[in-house]
């Protein structure tokens, strides 16, 4: 049997916002680049999210194969933490748009825990196969994290949907471990597949030319993409870069966030200040995915110093770009990030190592120019083409009611 059509649930963010501020990042790329490569080999896809703001149809035909159907889940405006009140809303309204429209669907596909509480009831409701991936998990985010805080909701719908799914993707075997450890979740049922990057979009450009477009002059360059919140740990490239040698001659430029709204940009700023090297850092803000290229290449190191990151697609895209990272070993970045070969991974969050790794890499020539050949190598294979196509493979398996194959 094959797959002809999938319904991908993105309650929380709309796959259509532009990502790197609020909570639109890696996982509206994920849902994005998977649908259009479904679409790309005949494959029907319904995307449902939550109506927001900016939303122009209810149902927005994205190409001849992919909608994007937009329910009502709460009012407009209701800040993230209240979604989980109207989680039943949406369902009631997912199930009506496949009843009143006469859809029937080989598999639902959740992302996210709130997705997955959807997904979960609209398998049983409409006996379709249920898959789901979490992007995040509530337990490692608050290990990572002091502070952070979660729902004891969350960590219940996880452990059931993880329980009672036909399949769960993992991003990395370490969300695979985690989901086993601490969940208790069957492990038959999860499959690594990590996440992809999309080759013919990020790819090394000539340096002096991104640079020269960038209004760049002669400094070493280090940057960060991504949203910008506290657990992103951007203070850390911050301490870094402060205490490195020859630091009126680096930029530091910092890619997403909402300079306008978001407290953390402010935050950051004035840690720059306090540092004394706001001089040398800047906050561009969000940058449209096809002219990331051009930063990554003007870049002489790419930073992700996460607390926690479940895959880290900025870091796949940089390599992709042949540029060395830099980045703390957690979550799904060691799964890419290969220490002394394309970059290092940093096992503390301490100023002194991370500042030396990237000035070993800012000022050996020789050693950055291996790395970003290996860094290109690394990215080859992992197009979002073959992310889609495994992922195609595990749907099908699944709606043949066998078991997902081990490792
Ligand atoms: N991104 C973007 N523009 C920006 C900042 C980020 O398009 O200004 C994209 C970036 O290319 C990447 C995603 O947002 O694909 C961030 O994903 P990542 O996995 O690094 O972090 P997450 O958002 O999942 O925590």
């Amino acid at each position: 049997m094959n797959v002809a059509h999938v319904a991908l649930i993105s309650f929380h963010t709309c796959p259509l916002a532009s990502p790197g501020e609020g909570k639109a990042g890696g996982m509206n790329v994920y849902v994005r680049e998977l649908s259009r490569c479904f679409s790309s080999v005949g494959v029907k896809v319904d995307l449902y999210t939550r109506c927001h703001a900016d939303h122009k149809a209810a149902v927005a035909q994205v190409d001849e194969n992919i909608r994007v159907i937009h329910l009502d889940g709460g009012p407009i405006d209701a800040p993230l933490s209240s979604y989980a009140r109207y989680l039943g809303e949406f369902l009631d309204n997912m199930v009506g748009f496949i009843d009143s429209n006469s859809l029937r669907y080989d598999v639902v596909h959740s992302h996210y825990w709130l997705s997955a509480w959807i997904g979960q009831r609209v398998s049983k409701a409409r006996n379709v196969a249920h898959c789901v991936t979490f992007h995040t998990l509530a337990q490692l985010k608050v290990q990572a994290k002091a502070g952070e805080s979660e729902s004891s909701m969350r960590f219940e719908v996880e452990r059931e949907s993880m329980a009672s799914a036909d399949l769960v993707v993992a991003s990395s075997p370490h969300e695979r471990e985690a989901m086993v450890r601490f969940y208790d979740a069957p492990r038959d049922r999860i499959q690594v597949v990590p996440c992809g990057v999309d080759l013919s979009l990020f790819r090394p450009l000539d340096i002096g030319e991104s640079r020269k477009k960038l209004g760049l002059n002669g400094e070493k360059v280090i940057i960060y993409v991504g949203r910008v919140e506290p657990i992103k740990g951007l203070d850390l490239l911050l301490r870094s870069t402060a205490i490195m040698e020859g630091r009126e001659a680096l930029k530091v430029l910092i890619v997403g966030g909402n300079l306008s709204q978001e407290e953390e940009v402010q935050k950051l700023k004035d840690l720059a200040d306090e540092l004394g090297i706001a001089s040398i850092t800047e906050f561009i803000g969000i940058v449209d995915q096809k002219h990331l290229p051009m930063y990554y290449s003007a870049a002489d190191v790419c930073v992700v110093p996460s607390h926690y990151e479940s895959f880290g697609l900025a870091a796949l895209e940089s390599l992709a770009c042949g540029t060395p990272v830099v980045a703390t070993r957690v979550g799904g970045l060691p799964a890419v990030v290969q220490h002394g070969r394309n970059g290092y991974l940093m096992p503390w969050r301490c100023p002194e190592p991370f500042a030396n790794s990237m000035e070993v890499i800012l000022y050996s020539e020789g050693l950055q120019r291996s790395m970003s050949v290996e860094a290109r190598k690394r990215a080859e294979g992992m197009g979002w083409e073959n992310v889609a196509q495994e992922t195609l493979q595990l749907y099908d398996l699944v709606c043949q009611g066998v078991p997902v194959p081990k490792e």
